[in-house]
């Protein structure tokens, strides 16, 4: 066992307004125990506009859980039409941001090295970036899985120098409902613990949670948990029902 804290991270994509987000992360607190916040890090990442919104009500509710983003810009500020930069997000007491989610690399053409300067500019405001990587069905079937993360991850992590989280996201596992083996994800989450000591040394590569995502739901997560290179889950889908999102955090009940 390691000394890792479990993390479960709930990706809400472009789900809900602010009004339906409270009601969801009320929803959420009311399925959980003092013991569940405990024992697991729990980060909610919702649409920005419902940002202020939970960051409000988790204070006055005095619930633990943390607040992710989903993106950031880089830029501190400036002539960027359309996009929120880092220190906007701390100051509403964002914990986290996601970057380089398969949907940001395919849809909004994002590249390792846009990852590697999202992820530096949410350091740069004491913030955790979530770095996903993750390979496409034609690469696994390609024999390519490895190499293409390791290149992902490569890319993605130089010269990051705060703690940051990895998430492994097979591409072809997301949102399809067909998640990865736990047997493989556990062996790519090792491919990625490997890739992380050669980068930023032992130390830190066991202190750096690694997550799995691509349709966990609250019967996968018990194997995908079970795997000692494996420290926490990015829910997409599930994390839209509190009731589903509930059981996956409370996996071990
Ligand atoms: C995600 O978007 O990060 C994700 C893992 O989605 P889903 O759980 O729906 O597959």
């Amino acid at each position: 066992m390691s000394d890792r804290r479990p993390l479960i991270v709930g990706n809400w994509k472009m789900n809900g307004n602010h009004l339906e987000a409270i009601q969801m992360v009320q929803k959420l607190s009311y399925r959980l125990e003092e013991t569940d916040y405990e024992s697991v890090e729990i980060v909610v990442a919702p649409p920005f506009t419902s940002l202020r919104s939970i960051q409000i009500v988790l204070e006055q509710d005095r619930i633990p859980m943390k607040l992710g983003a989903q993106n950031v810009y880089w830029a501190e500020k400036g002539a960027y039409t359309g996009e929120v930069s880092a220190t906007m997000l701390a100051k509403m007491n964002v914990t986290h941001v996601i970057v380089g989610h398969s949907e940001r690399r395919a849809i909004f053409g994002e590249t390792d090295s846009d990852v590697n300067k999202k992820a530096k500019a949410a350091l740069s405001a004491d913030m955790t970036p979530i770095v996903c990587v993750g390979e496409t069905l034609e690469q696994r079937e390609a024999g390519e899985a490895e190499a293409v993360v390791t290149n992902q991850l490569n890319g993605s992590i130089k010269g990051l120098e705060g703690a940051f989280v990895v998430a492994y996201e097979p591409v072809w596992a997301i949102g399809t409902g067909r998640n990865a083996l736990p047997e493989d994800a556990a062996l790519m989450a090792r491919v990625i613990r490997e890739g992380l000591r050669e980068r930023v040394g032992s130390d830190r590569a066991e202190l750096t949670s690694i997550l799995y995502g691509g349709s966990v739901n609250p019967v996968n997560i018990k194997d995908l948990m079970a795997k000692s290179d494996i420290d926490g889950a990015l829910v997409g889908g599930a994390s839209l029902d509190p009731d589903k999102f509930a059981s996956i955090i409370r996996y071990r009940i």
